[in-house]
């Protein structure tokens, strides 16, 4: 399972693929991995509810 989308600046907001460099190729910032958080709370949700 992937919960991957992708890679996004911090500075700019500049998008990149998951196989992108972690350094923001237009203004050199870090860039922050982005899941699908929907999905993983969809996937997620009912495990956690059930440990309480
Ligand atoms: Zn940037």
């Amino acid at each position: 399972m992937s919960y991957l989308k992708g890679l996004r600046c911090k500075q700019c907001g500049t998008r990149y693929p998951a196989d992108q460099s972690f350094v923001c190729l237009e203004c050199f910032g870090p860039l922050e991995v982005s899941y699908d958080y929907s999905k993983i709370q969809s996937d997620l949700s009912p495990k956690i509810i059930s440990q309480g």
